[in-house]
């Protein structure tokens, strides 16, 4: 029975929701067709230590590339031992379309001589064919493509399969590069954390955004305040609000922006332009609040707050805190 592969991403020694995402969407798959989920970890000494984390979200056996030659992200290493074990028997490879996902997947299809689909947003595995969705078009357009090839091979988007837990006994299984990283030709020699102790935006399950009707970049504070009364929120950004200096290039979201998918993504002041919402609108519950009843964002919204932003946002933070608390 052929086996389900999941790549599962990290970054400075963390494992990323990515990963977990893809291991959630390999255990879908294996539940249907059978076989097993083999995730595969590699990173500096000590990586091994998530293993436990991916057999809680469903892997069979994880497969641990540990040591210091993979501190840093090592493409070819990678790919190479990557496309050595999916050439012994797998039936799909999942990973996430991050920036070092979309490099990974690439080299190891191109090593495979395989296609594979990038940025899928949802799949559905039938007898020898996948049909995959994939958002084309900043988001326009939604592609269906059919993959007729041994494996799979898939980029998830973030937020298109939510992490799951689904317990197994979780095999380890120590693995060897499938060439020396010492002959590598690129060599990362180093990794910066960007947004120093805060949630990544493709990351977070909540994001709190803020648009111009916010009016000056001080009013921020209660976008911050909201965010950090959800504890697991990250602020966001629209084009408008970074071009004035009001928050930093790397908040913004959308189309020459960040892709995100979030649970929750609260739009404060913003008036939904298609630029913007090539960015949020494929997040799970979208909450706008904005003075004006007839913005766009509205169409887009699940559930909207006609009203000031100003005044709106201080109720929120304070009913989120009155539901941490239990009240
Ligand atoms: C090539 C290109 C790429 C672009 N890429 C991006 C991108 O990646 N991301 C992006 O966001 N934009 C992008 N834009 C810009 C985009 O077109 C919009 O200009 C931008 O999204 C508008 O930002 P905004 O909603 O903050 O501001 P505005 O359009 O000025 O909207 C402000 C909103 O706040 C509301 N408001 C005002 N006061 C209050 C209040 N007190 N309380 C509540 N609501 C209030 C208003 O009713 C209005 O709806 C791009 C544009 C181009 C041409």
């Amino acid at each position: 029975m052929a086996n389900i592969f999941a790549f599962a991403e990290t970054r400075l020694g963390e494992l990323r929701r990515a990963g977990l995402e893809a291991v959630t969407a390999a255990r879908r798959v294996a539940d249907e067709t059978g076989g097993q989920v083999h995730a595969m970890l590699a990173g500096g000494p000590g990586i091994g230590a998530i293993a436990a984390k991916l057999a809680a979200h469903g892997a069979d056996v994880v497969l641990v590339l540990e040591g210091d030659a993979y501190v840093n992200y090592n493409p070819e290493v990678l790919a190479a031992t990557i496309a050595a074990r999916l050439g012994s028997g797998y039936r799909a490879a999942f990973f996430a379309a991050s920036a070092q996902g979309h490099d990974l997947v690439a080299r190891t299809a191109a090593k495979l001589k395989m296609p594979y689909a990038s940025d899928v947003t949802d799949f559905a595995f039938t007898g020898d064919s996948v049909t995959v969705q994939h958002p084309g078009y900043t988001n326009k357009i939604v592609q269906t493509l059919v993959l007729r090839t041994p494996i799979a091979i898939i980029s998830l988007r973030a937020g298109a399969v939510l992490p799951a837990e689904n317990a197994k006994a979780g095999a380890v299984e120590a693995i060897a590069p499938a060439m020396d990283p010492a002959t590598a030709r690129v060599k990362v020699t180093s990794t910066e954390a960007g947004n120093r102790g805060k949630l990544d935006l493709g990351e977070a399950p909540v994001i709190i955004a803020g648009g111009r009707g916010l009016k000056e970049a001080a009013n921020f504070a209660l976008v911050e305040d909201c965010a950090a009364a959800f504890g697991n929120a990250a602020v966001g950004a629209t084009r408008a609000v970074t071009d004035e200096g009001w928050r930093p290039h790397s908040d913004q979201i959308g189309q020459t922006g960040r892709l995100v998918s979030p649970d929750l993504y609260v739009a404060c002041g913003i008036s939904g332009a298609i630029q913007h919402l090539a960015g949020m609108r494929t997040s799970k519950c979208i909450v706008a609040i904005n003075k004006d009843k007839e913005a766009p964002i509205f169409k887009v919204a699940d559930y909207g707050i006609v009203g000031d932003v100003l005044e709106i946002l201080p109720v929120l933070t304070a009913a989120v805190k009155t539901a941490k608390a239990g009240g």
